[in-house]
């Protein structure tokens, strides 16, 4: 084995497999796993925070604990970064939206059905 295959092992079945999932490369469903995995560990209670550690202006706001896969977490990212008028981001299931929106956001997700708390200063 050259240094370029370490951590990918190889089955003569599926090829070259993803050491994560332990599934053909090209087939790889961590992104999966790692989703679904994060959906269990949930209340259902989202949280709205403002973060303004190692920020500049007003922040951010912050978004966890909201019980959509992957996708459909994408969807309300963007559809509550136009309602508020800024950017944003999502990571590791969590939406960042710039500045300061919490009523906004905690409204806006009410209105949807979901059970929401803002958490934090
Ligand atoms: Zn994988």
């Amino acid at each position: 084995m050259r240094d370029q295959l370490s951590g990918l092992v190889f089955s003569t079945e599926k090829g070259q497999l993803c050491p994560g999932c332990k599934e053909a490369v090209d087939q790889c469903i961590c992104d999966q796993l790692a989703d679904q995995q994060r959906l269990e560990n949930l209340d259902g209670v989202i949280r709205i925070r403002r973060e303004t550690s190692g920020r500049k202006g007003k922040g951010v706001t912050t978004i966890s604990g909201v019980p959509l896969a992957d996708k459909a977490l994408k969807e309300l990212a963007k559809k509550l970064k136009q309602q508020c008028g800024t950017g944003g981001s999502l990571k590791d299931g969590i939406i960042e939206i710039q500045g300061d929106h919490r009523e906004k956001l905690k409204q806006l997700l009410e209105k949807q059905g979901y059970r929401v708390k803002l958490a934090g200063g």
